[in-house]
C-alpha cells in the first residue's frame, strides 16, 4: 500500500488536497455523504491501491471475493471525470463518470452509469453499465 502525503493532490480530480477530501474515507474516519462522493472516493482507492476499501465500499450483493486485477500488469488511473448524479428515490442513486488509465503504454477510457444504493446510513456500489 502506497503511503500518500496528506497534503497531494486528490486523485479523484476534485482540485482539493487528499487529506481535505477523500482521504478521511479511505481511512474510515467518515463516511461518504452522497453517491457521488462515494464514487470518487472509491476511484482514489483505486489510484492509491487501496483495494480493501473498494471492497469494504461493494454492495455485499454483488461484491467480488477479491479485486481481480492483481494480476499484471494494472492499469495507472490518470482521471476522473463526474458527468452526472442522479438520486431516483431516497435510497438510490446513479452516477455517471469517465475515468482515465494508461494501461500497456495506451490510453484508455472507461465511461460508466454506477448504481449506488443507501444502507444503514453508507452508500454502497451496486453495479453498472458501461458506454461505448
Ligand atoms: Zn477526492
Amino acid at each position: 500500500m502506497k503511503k500518500p502525503s496528506a497534503t497531494q493532490a486528490c486523485p479523484c480530480g476534485s482540485g482539493r488536497v487528499l487529506s481535505a477530501c477523500c482521504g478521511p474515507l479511505l481511512e474510515g474516519r467518515s463516511v461518504a455523504p452522497t453517491a457521488e462522493a462515494l464514487m470518487r472516493s472509491r476511484y482514489a482507492a483505486h489510484a492509491l491501491d487501496r483495494e480493501a476499501y473498494v471492497l469494504d465500499t461493494w454492495h455485499a450483493s454483488t461484491r467480488p471475493p477479491e479485486i481481480e486485477s492483481q494480476a499484471a500488469p494494472r492499469p495507472r488511473w490518470i482521471g476522473l471525470t463526474i458527468l452526472g448524479h442522479q438520486h431516483l428515490d431516497d435510497s438510490h442513486a446513479v452516477v455517471e463518470f469517465v475515468a482515465r488509465y494508461r494501461l500497456g503504454g495506451r490510453a484508455h477510457r472507461l465511461h460508466e452509469t454506477s448504481r449506488f444504493v443507501l444502507e444503514g446510513q453508507r452508500w454502497y456500489y451496486v453495479d453498472g453499465d458501461l458506454h461505448e
